[in-house]
């Protein structure tokens, strides 16, 4: 087929024979063609999503060039949105090609290879789908990613996420997870970079998810960043312009990447337009799943990502959320805020054991650390250390945290109810308390004696009468599975080998 000499739109051609790829003869005016007859399959793709373009003027042996903001002389069919800068004052005019008119015009102006975000506007926060870039580092190629995309599916499956890869037409290859879900790049991010880390702890001798380049050497970096708001991925059905030959950025099947190990594997994975095009005619579109399919990510993941409750701001940044099963903190609604009324003491073993006493007020748990328990006796007082907010999932929180994680060890409900305030508030630093829990019954006064240096120290006594004495039995069951300290850190034991084989 012929270069056009013209679009529809009326814009015409210029330099169709400029020799954008020498080694190939593969000119303009074929880049031109190709983005036509592929514009099919690349539009519903690149639909509303800001690009970047890499422009080459002179193809791939001269300059090349980022484009972001639509160029002045843009005609005005061409469909920009407005995105305000990040470190600057004024806006970015993103380019959207919804339109075969706009793809033939980009390609006319030396756009090689277009780079759209994860997001279609105006939802700049909502990925449609995860992305993994899997880069190779020096002494491995696509072969050492295909056994990487394979060791990341291995992951996804179970997770009942479906996952479609596509050939980066470089050196790489990406995975696409498809969403299509009210999603943020918070979310995806966490989950992505979750997703590496783990495959670089289990894989080491294969995987990294660092940046750094030096410790890349024989291996494949999982380049989790990638979803991020300000980020661009190649996208599907581009030319790229990194060797002397083009080659597409292709959808491929999971049996040919299990296929490719050897070099006359890699070089089957490598597709020039005409093959694209080809491929295209006989197989379709492999990557439309990635448009339809709706998936949601794990919940650990979701709720780390919605808005946070800035009382709930310290709990959040001492956990990492992939690896404790401590609820995620998010924002409190107005409902939960008018609530209050439950209590929790959960005991736990930490590098030293305490008991956590924790009370619900305004929608999160304020709480205390009481390093000897919460006394029964009357006239004694307890030291009763002010610790973070914690989010209401914690009322009921048992298992262990793991090692090396904050407050690493295992938590037990060792009571909970509701308490009533009978006198007093937690601004004033005194609280006059009476416990309706399953183990503690009758009234208690905590009061604010100190603080050091932003920590507040409190004391918690008994008051009115004696409570009933806790049992050594009592105090090793818990309120809410009869569980003892030793059983719940077996169970999680158990659980965890499980779940890791
Ligand atoms: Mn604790």
């Amino acid at each position: 087929m012929a270069t056009p000499k013209k679009a529809d739109s009326g814009v015409k051609f210029t330099h169709v024979d400029k020799m954008f790829f020498p080694e190939a003869k593969f000119t303009k005016g074929d880049l031109i063609r190709y983005y036509i007859a592929v514009s099919k399959f690349i539009l519903p793709h690149l639909r509303d999503r800001p690009v970047t373009l890499i422009r080459f003027p002179d193809g791939v042996n001269g300059e090349k060039f980022y484009e972001k903001n639509a160029p002045r002389f843009a005609p005005d069919w061409v469909q920009t949105f407005a995105v305000p800068r990040r470190h600057e004052e004024g806006d970015i005019r993103y380019i959207l090609i919804n339109d075969v008119n706009t793809l033939a015009w980009c390609a006319n102006l030396g756009a090689i290879e277009l780079h759209p975000f994860l997001h279609r506007v105006p939802k700049l926060d909502q990925p449609t789908h995860v992305a993994f870039d899997l880069d190779p580092g020096e002494g491995s190629d696509l072969s050492t990613c295909a056994r990487v995309a394979l060791l990341v599916r291995g992951i996804l499956d179970p997770l009942g996420l479906k996952a479609f890869p596509k050939v980066s037409g470089s050196k790489g290859l990406q995975l696409y997870v498809p969403l299509n879900t009210p999603v943020t790049y918070g979310a995806s991010g966490a989950f992505a970079k979750a997703v590496a880390e783990l495959l670089e702890r289990t894989h080491p001798d294969l995987v990294v998810s660092k940046m750094s380049k030096a410790r890349r050497k024989g291996r494949v970096l999982i380049d989790w960043s990638q979803n991020s708001p300000s980020k661009t991925t190649v996208a599907v059905y581009s030319v790229r312009g990194k060797s002397a030959k083009p080659f597409v950025s292709m959808p491929v099947t999971w049996d040919e990447l299990k296929r490719t190990k050897n070099a006359r594997g890699v070089r089957a994975l490598f597709f020039s337009p005409d093959a694209s095009l080809k491929r295209l005619a006989k197989v379709g579109d492999l990557f439309a799943p990635v448009l339809k399919v709706r998936q949601a990510l794990p919940k650990v993941f979701a709720a780390q990502a919605s808005p946070v409750e800035p009382s709930l701001r310290r709990y959040g940044e001492k956990r990492d959320f992939t690896r404790t099963r401590e609820p995620a903190p998010s924002k409190v609604t107005a409902k939960a805020k008018g609530t209050g009324g439950r209590f929790v003491i959960q005991k736990h073993a930490a590098s030293h054991l305490h008991y956590d006493f924790r009370l619900e007020m305004d929608g999160t748990l304020k709480s205390w650390a009481v390093p000897k328990g919460v006394p029964t006796q009357l006239g004694v007082k307890r030291s009763a250390f002010a610790v973070e907010d914690h989010p209401l999932g914690y009322l009921k929180f048992e298992g262990t945290i793991p090692k090396g994680q904050y407050g690493g060890g295992t938590v037990m409900v060792w009571d909970i109810g509701t308490y009533d305030l009978l006198g007093g508030s937690y601004s004033e630093g005194n609280l006059k308390l009476m416990l309706k829990g399953k183990k503690l019954k009758g009234e208690w006064h905590m009061f604010k004696i100190r603080s050091d240096g932003g920590k507040d120290v409190w004391l918690i006594a008994k008051s009115q009468v004696a409570a009933n004495p806790v049992s050594a039995r009592q105090d090793d069951s818990s309120v809410l599975t009869r569980r003892s300290m030793a059983r719940i850190a077996k169970d999680n034991d158990a659980q965890w080998q499980s779940s890791a084989r």
